[in-house]
């Protein structure tokens, strides 16, 4: 059975993947700040580093001893691009780079989360791999996040044109489900639990592909077991496009009380001024052509399942 790496194991992404991989049996070496998804500490095949993702020695180690290397931390709060840009650049380009050095050097498959917000604002939905990426001015570092992720795909693409190391990009597309803190699904939900409004930004015509995580890291573990997926990027999203007022209207449905909509413009919830994208859609023909893939849980499905696990969250404390 091979070991792999997982930065970010006890995460929202990343407690997922490694959860999938414990269950066939997979040895997990699983780095985080902290034990967020103690039920992993039950695996006997998985070892909990406590640690950041800053010590290089640390690393190294979970490096040399894994066959796979899955960079899934990062910081992905959307807020944290404008309030901490230093610290997004930080963990995810920096550590990347040197995380993709380690398995250069060493021959370990490198795994990267990176992500649809990679497409900024291209107004051409879908979103096909090869197409432009539209980014704003660097002033306002409102890109920080996806230009870091972004240099690790060029990073990755150079390394894979050089032949020096085998590695698997995936760019996600909003995924949500039990676990997954802020971002408008969590937050939706959380306020649905305590009666509060929904916050919408802007009109709420703004559209996103909401992703289940069981989708998500079932395509994972199709890609990393395939040759002919290597030094490849695959979009992985449910190509259903949702608007944020849709998307509201939703949580409201699963909702067990009654809960208002509450407007606000993006300057008055980030804090100045704020570029969202207007429409996120991923083509996933490449993802199903390599490997079959089809997304099966739909957003209703999704939505009940984290509410329900949410509920649970909320009665045992
Ligand atoms: N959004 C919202 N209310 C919230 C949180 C987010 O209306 O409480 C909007 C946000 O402006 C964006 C979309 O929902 O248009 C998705 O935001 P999220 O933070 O989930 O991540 P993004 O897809 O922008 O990276």
């Amino acid at each position: 059975m091979k070991t792999y790496f997982v930065t970010g194991a006890m995460g929202f992404v990343g407690s997922h993947f490694s959860e999938l991989l414990l269950k066939k049996g997979a040895k997990v070496i699983g780095l985080d700040l902290g034990p967020h998804a103690p039920h992993l500490l039950d695996y006997d095949n998985f070892t909990f580093v406590q640690d950041t993702v800053k010590n290089d020695d640390i690393l190294k180690r979970c490096v040399d001893m894994a066959d796979y290397v899955c960079h899934i931390a990062g910081i992905a709060e959307p807020d944290q691009y404008v309030k901490t840009p230093r610290k997004v650049i930080d963990i995810t380009a920096f550590v990347g780079i040197k995380l993709i050095e380690m398995c250069r050097l060493t021959g370990k498959l490198f795994f990267l989360t990176s992500t649809s917000e990679i497409y900024g604002n291209n107004p051409n939905v879908p979103f096909k791999e090869t197409d432009n990426r539209v980014l704003g001015p660097t002033s306002t570092n409102r890109w920080c996040y996806s230009s870091s992720k972004a240099i690790l795909e060029h990073y990755l693409m150079a390394c894979a044109h050089a032949k020096e190391l085998d590695s698997v990009i995936v760019r996600l597309f909003n995924v949500y489900g039990p676990r997954l803190r802020g971002r408008v699904v969590a937050n939706y939900l959380e306020n649905a639990l305590q009666g509060k409004n929904l916050i919408v930004h802007g009109d709420g015509s703004q559209t996103r592909s909401f992703t289940y995580i069981d989708d998500v890291v079932d395509a994972f573990d199709r890609l990393i077991h395939d040759e002919k997926c290597f030094n490849e990027i695959f979009n992985v999203g449910n190509p259903v496009e949702t608007s944020i007022l849709e998307f509201a209207k939703a949580v409201q449905k699963v909702s067990d009380k009654p809960i208002d909509l509450e407007y606000m413009t993006h300057a008055e919830y980030y804090g100045k001024s704020y570029e969202d994208i207007d429409r996120r859609v991923p083509d996933v023909s490449k993802l199903e052509k390599f490997t079959g893939w089809v997304p099966t849980t739909t957003l209703e499905d999704g939505l009940e399942k984290t509410f329900a696990y949410m509920k649970a969250k909320a009665a045992e404390k």
